[in-house]
């Protein structure tokens, strides 16, 4: 069916200048939940890791899961991205050094939308908490929130480019259209360099059909910014966060950290390679 033909033609990349630095926040985005935006951040980032970079995480969703993937209990924690939003306290503060360093949320992050709301300036929370240790990591890789509120509006400003990991089972391109129009009005006003760096099929099948062509539906309507790489559904991914792992760590030889690494891979010199493609 020609679901792609309902769909306007989202705005190709501003070309990036030959030489530009790749980007060094970048954000995990997309406002359906269960989408693998939080095993996409924390296996990327060890993934870059094990490559040598210094990389933190940030978890800005108030649920906790990429914290609790680090084996740290949300409901536990004192102080988390919260007060580092809201009340300014040093990000270093509450970075957690686990497998990876992590910035950790906790429930209260809940009440951080409402917080920064009447706050002036209340869009650059992130972006000035950050100021104080971008010299410190290669990698920043943002986690956010299942909605396209001030949280991952944050996210957007402090970030270079934004990962959108999509579902190939339950494909919703009109909730990327809506991520890309809301990025539009984030350039406009906010931060003029964020982009979609990719965009990543999760979750593939490939015995299934309807994985297949999700893929192509996406390629058709979004070409060069689809990675190379699909992540392929494995129950390793359920598993890995029980034991407070990363996949890379937890089955380091097996297939899903394999593709985690290819990822790294097209994520840290593929831009180029597919904007020439
Ligand atoms: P989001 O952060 O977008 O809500 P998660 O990263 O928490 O998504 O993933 C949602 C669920 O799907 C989790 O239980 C996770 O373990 C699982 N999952 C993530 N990636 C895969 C995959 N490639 N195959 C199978 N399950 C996965
Ligand atoms: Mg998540």
């Amino acid at each position: 069916m020609g679901v792609t033909r309902l769909l306007p033609r989202p705005n190709t990349r501003t070309k990036t200048t030959k030489g530009a630095q790749l980007p060094k926040v970048i954000a995990f985005a997309n406002q359906k939940g269960g989408v693998a935006k939080t095993t996409t951040t924390l296996n990327l980032g060890v993934a870059f890791k094990e490559k040598g970079f210094r990389v933190l995480v940030v978890d800005l969703d108030p649920q906790g899961n990429l914290t609790m993937s680090q084996g740290l209990n949300p409901d536990e924690i004192e102080r988390s991205m919260f007060d580092v939003l809201v009340h300014r306290l040093p990000i270093e503060e509450i970075i957690e050094e686990r497998e990876i360093d992590v910035a950790v949320s906790s429930i209260d992050l809940a009440g951080a939308e409402l917080a920064l709301s009447s706050m002036i300036g209340r869009e650059r929370a992130l972006e000035k908490a950050l100021t104080s240790i971008r010299d410190k990591y290669d990698y920043i890789l943002l986690d956010t929130p299942p909605s396209l509120g001030l949280l991952t509006i944050n996210a957007f400003v402090a970030a270079d480019g934004v990962i959108v990991p999509v579902q190939c089972e339950y494909l919703s391109l009109r909730g990327l259209v809506q991520l890309e129009n809301t990025l539009t009005m984030i350039r406009e006003n906010l931060n003029p360099r964020v982009e979609i760096q990719g965009i990543l099929p999760t979750m593939f099948d490939k015995r299934l059909l309807h994985s297949k062509e999700a893929v192509d539906i996406l390629t058709e309507n979004f070409g060069a910014l689809v990675f190379n790489t699909k992540i392929r559904k494995t129950i390793r991914f359920a598993e890995a966060p029980v034991k407070g792992q990363s996949v890379m760590s937890y089955d380091p030889t097996g297939e899903a950290a394999a593709l985690y690494r290819d990822l790294a891979k097209e994520v840290l010199n593929g831009a180029k390679a597919r904007e020439h493609a």
